[in-house]
């Protein structure tokens, strides 16, 4: 056992060798940067910056556009370099840049492509995250990590090239990547029964996710407490594929006491963080272990004109610092514009009284001029008014998704009837990565600092773990999860835990093989009695069928004696003396023969 542990230490060794290429290890400094920054940042914010995604750029009508346009999306070489040299590597997943409206073709255009004009990088400027708060500010003796002296490397000044290299096509294999790759989202929803979720998220993705027959939405699931459900759908456009998950929580807010009724969606959305921590802690871990966080919480508020119900209120503010709340009032058609602007007054205002945290959509997403006006105004129809239908109406030849009155179409997809089309675009076109984003550095960076602090989701210390808010505890708890020895005892226990679990299920396979072949022994010993049987009674019907004639023949015979008053016996010495005279009498002619023979011989001259 202990060789075994050996030889597994060395396989873990030679690992962290090859493991211990620039990348990782910057990846490592910046998680460990990150920690013991965290706290350190004024207003709590955790230290890794949050680059605003940038929008889709139009499809490109040229090959020129679409290199400069894309390239201008992704981060720059220079910047990189200056990353690397401060040994903190900042995630870049939102530079990938994707229309997913109207992408262009998979196809990446062909090299050589003509360069692009590399601009001056700006001076890195540590973003501050949009969090207002952050749980680190939470713990009274924040931990005091020495800072590791790196060497200052100066920054490489840029360069005029001759002519044409290639690596103008970085951005176009980051994309062709991705869009292998395929992307991930996990959408929230959360509202009373009947607010229309089931029906705004099939407005959303124009396609039946919730469908009456395979994945009825949650009002036709409605529980007696709340439960939180899944339902994983493959959406492709123009060749990009978005796997998306919806977790509806069927049951909110419809019992009588709703207390706690928040604490099943706490647990789920803190369940995947535990799920893609360990994922990530692993000495073996994938390179990018599956994303199945929550994204965006869509939160659905009844539209009653007076503001937001207790239950609204305590549900955003437990849940805000733990995924992206963007706020919507359902059913928008049953307000008057005057009473929804009011109403949405009113909502922000009760969100800033009660201090709650929703998504703050980032004012710029690198777009220019337009795009980021559009943007702004977007970003101003804060809690998006949302109307949702499933209906398509023919009108002066349009055909419209919406809702018709007697009176008129409240139509789905027109701003000046209700905010879904800003909703939608905000969601999915120009801040799904930043969604992403956010979720991935501001609310599982809380809630891993939460977990190394030994906090439980509420702030206060963790039962068990209750000395570990001290510095030296938390210093603890952070080397529990990065020491690589204690990871190593773990999954050799994991191990051998998998190997007990394979070495009982063999055991069993092993049982009921027996089993079997012992049930199919018992059956052809079975089989073979039976035909034992079968054949010894078929030998005895025949000896009897024998032995009856056999008395037949007795009989026949004995009747055949009495007719003839011969006996069998006489006739049998009879026939024999018939034939012992016949053969004497052919012997005798048979000799006289001969004698013939041999007298005409001489009288011939002849010997025979
Ligand atoms: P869920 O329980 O929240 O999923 O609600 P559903 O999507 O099943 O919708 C419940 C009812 O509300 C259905 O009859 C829908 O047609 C209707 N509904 C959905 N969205 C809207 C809307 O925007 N306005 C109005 N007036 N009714 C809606």
């Amino acid at each position: 056992m202990r060789t075994m542990f050996n030889s597994f230490k060395k396989r873990l060794s030679l690992k962290k060798v090859k493991r211990s290429e620039p990348p990782c290890d910057d990846d490592l400094q910046s998680k460990r940067e990150l920690f013991f920054k965290s706290d350190t940042v004024s207003g709590g914010g955790v230290s890794a910056s949050v680059p605003p995604s940038a929008a889709p750029p139009a499809p490109p009508s040229t090959l020129k556009d679409a290199l400069s346009k894309r390239s201008a999306t992704l981060p720059e070489p220079q910047e990189t370099n200056h990353v690397e040299a401060n040994g903190i590597a900042t995630k870049h997943s939102n530079s990938v840049s994707v229309d997913v409206s109207k992408p262009p073709s998979t196809a990446p255009p062909p090299t050589p492509a003509p360069p692009v004009p590399i601009s001056a990088p700006p001076a890195p400027v540590p973003t501050p995250l949009r969090s207002t708060e952050n749980i680190m500010k939470k713990a009274e003796h924040p931990p005091v990590a020495p800072k590791p002296d790196l060497p200052k490397i100066e920054k490489p000044k840029t360069k005029e090239l001759d002519g044409y290299v290639g690596f103008a096509n970085l951005p176009n294999q980051v994309y062709r990547k991705a869009v292998k790759k395929g992307f991930e989202f996990t959408l929230m929803v959360v509202g009373e029964s009947g607010l229309g979720k089931s029906t705004l998220i099939n407005s959303l993705f124009l396609t039946e996710v919730y469908d009456k027959d395979k994945h009825p939405g949650p009002s036709l699931r409605v529980k007696k407490t709340v439960g939180v459900e899944t339902s994983v759908v493959l959406l492709k456009e123009n060749g990009v594929n978005l796997t998306l998950t919806i977790v509806d929580t069927p049951g909110f807010g419809d019992a009588v006491d709703n207390s706690n009724c928040w604490q099943p969606i706490i647990d789920f959305v803190e369940s995947k963080y535990e799920e893609f921590l360990n994922a990530e802690s692993r000495v073996a871990r994938k390179a990018a272990p599956p994303d199945t966080r929550v994204h965006c919480c869509l939160y659905f508020i009844a539209p009653s004109g007076h503001g937001l119900k207790p239950l609204d209120v305590e549900f955003m503010q437990r849940l805000g610092d733990k995924v992206n709340i963007i706020p919507v009032i359902a059913k928008a058609d049953t307000m008057t514009p005057e009473e929804c602007k009011d109403f949405k007054e009113q909502i922000m205002k009760e969100i800033g009284q009660h201090k709650i945290k929703i998504y703050d959509f980032p004012e710029s997403t690198g777009e220019e001029g337009d795009g980021a006006d559009v943007t702004k105004s977007l970003r101003a129809r804060v809690p998006f008014a949302v109307v949702g239908a499933n209906t398509v109406i023919e009108q002066d030849g349009r055909r419209i998704r919406g809702r018709k009155y007697p009176w008129g179409i409240a139509e789905v997809e027109n701003l000046e009837h209700c905010d879904f089309l800003a909703l939608r675009n905000m969601v999915i076109r120009t801040h799904l990565q930043d969604l992403k984003d956010v979720t991935s550095s501001v609310h599982y960076e809380n809630y891993r600092c939460r977990k190394l602090a030994g906090l439980s989701h509420d702030g206060k210390p963790h039962r068990t773990n209750s000395n570990n808010l001290c510095p030296q505890g938390l210093m603890n708890s952070f080397m529990t999860v990065w020491n690589p020895l204690a990871q190593m005892e773990e999954e050799k226990r994991e191990h051998d835990l998998k190997m007990e679990k394979m070495e009982s299920e063999m055991e069993q396979i092993f049982q009921t093989k027996v089993r079997d072949k012992r049930a199919k022994l018992k059956e052809s010993e079975a089989e073979l009695a039976r035909r034992h049987e079968a054949t010894r009674r078929a030998l005895e019907a025949q000896a009897r069928e024998l032995d009856e004639r056999q008395r037949a023949l007795n009989a026949e015979r004995a009747a055949w004696e009495r007719d003839t008053g011969l006996s069998l016996d006489d006739l049998r010495r009879r026939s024999l003396e018939a034939n012992s005279k016949e053969t004497v009498d052919g012997k005798e002619k048979k000799d006289k023969k001969k004698k013939d023979w041999s007298f005409k011989s001489v009288a011939t001259g002849i010997s025979i």
